[in-house]
């Protein structure tokens, strides 16, 4: 099997990547990362000596390098990459659009002229809005995008869905909670969190804290990824989630208890414009039809990445800024 997978120099991406390669002995992976400030080639530095992994440094947006790399066949191609940090799109959104939305029209055109048998991209629940204080997304549910990051996603799962219907691309929508695990750059809540109190600083937290995310450990998602991509059905959406849903302020309690440090180190910041408040998935598809099943508790996951965290330090004191704060 060939694999494309772009920005694999990311959080999950560099996750995905390690997980497929030490599943599938016969997967050939070439890993297309434009390396933002969010790439970052250490994340993969374990496995940049297999001769099944190719490391091409390049923009999803640029038309005639997309062309060229898949004139080698792939089989596959998995889509991660994205501008991801909600704080940055607020702030300007523009390069969101470009990447996210017509950087996934390049791949998505060139695919289609190409012939690749399978595209899997890689959304999220941001695009389904907020949830009141029940309830949980399913599949059908409306797509109500609430800040820039989620209405770039979310168009760029329309244009895989107008692929599917109008040109038969065969295309299959993921769409995951918030996930947590290693090699998640220290600008998102949770490494922000543990590595601020590490530092000896205090965990900001957005307006009352009671915003709920649903959270799932990384690998997680990577197996629901690999599976979707082998035998999911294209044309299809899959709602991936950990169906553990924790408020903010409760996950900050919990790293200050694992790293036995005091509740003080906890401060509220002005909330962020538009903030959603709950997000929750139902994730009944996926498990009936493909038999995923989530493996990981959202306690051994914070205990796993909190501790990742404590033992890579040098990983993320090179690319912390102090303005992350
Ligand atoms: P990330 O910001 O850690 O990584 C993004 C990667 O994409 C980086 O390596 C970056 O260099 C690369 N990239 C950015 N623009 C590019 C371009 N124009 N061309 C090529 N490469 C480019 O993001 P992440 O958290 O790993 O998220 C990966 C994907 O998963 C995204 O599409 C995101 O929307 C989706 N997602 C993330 C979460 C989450 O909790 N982190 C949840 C659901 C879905």
């Amino acid at each position: 099997m060939r694999v494309l997978v772009t920005g694999g120099a990311g959080f999950i991406g560099s996750n995905f990547v390690r997980f497929v390669l030490r599943e599938h002995s016969d997967w050939q992976v070439t890993n297309l990362d434009k390396l933002t400030y969010a790439g970052n080639p250490e994340n993969l530095a374990d496995v940049s000596g297999d001769p099944r992994y190719t490391f091409v440094k390049g923009d999803i947006v640029d038309r005639d390098l997309v062309r060229q790399l898949l004139a080698s066949n792939f089989d596959l191609i998995v889509n991660f990459a994205a501008e991801s940090h909600v704080d940055r799109s607020i702030r300007d959104s523009s390069l969101f659009i470009e990447t996210n939305v017509k950087g996934t029209h390049v791949l998505l055109e060139e695919a289609r002229h190409a012939g690749v048998s399978r595209f899997l991209q890689v959304s999220t629940d941001e695009v389904y809005g907020s949830l009141g204080p029940t309830g949980k997304f399913v599949e059908e549910s409306p797509i109500e995008p609430n800040s820039p990051y989620a209405a770039s996603k979310a168009a760029a799962d329309m244009l895989c869905r107008v692929f599917w219907h109008t040109y038969g691309t065969p295309v299959l929508i993921t769409r995951c909670g918030n996930n947590l695990g290693p090699y998640q750059f220290p600008e998102k809540f949770i490494p922000l969190a543990v590595s601020n109190v590490l530092e000896g600083k205090p965990i900001p937290i957005y307006g009352d804290g009671r915003h709920v995310r649903d959270w799932i450990y990384v690998e997680d998602h990577c197996r629901a990824l690999d599976l979707v991509a082998r035998e999911g059905q294209p044309g299809e959406v899959y709602n991936i989630g950990g169906d553990s849903e924790r408020a903010n302020i409760d996950i900050a309690k919990k790293i200050l208890e694992v790293l036995g440090k005091p509740e003080s180190l906890i401060t509220y910041v002005a909330d962020r414009p538009g903030h959603d408040r709950r997000y929750a998935l139902d994730t009944s598809k996926i498990q009936r039809t493909l038999g995923w099943r989530c493996r990981y508790s959202f306690e051994a996951a914070l205990e796993k990445t909190v501790t990742w965290y404590l033992e890579n330090r040098s990983w993320w004191q090179k690319i912390k800024r102090p303005e992350y704060l």
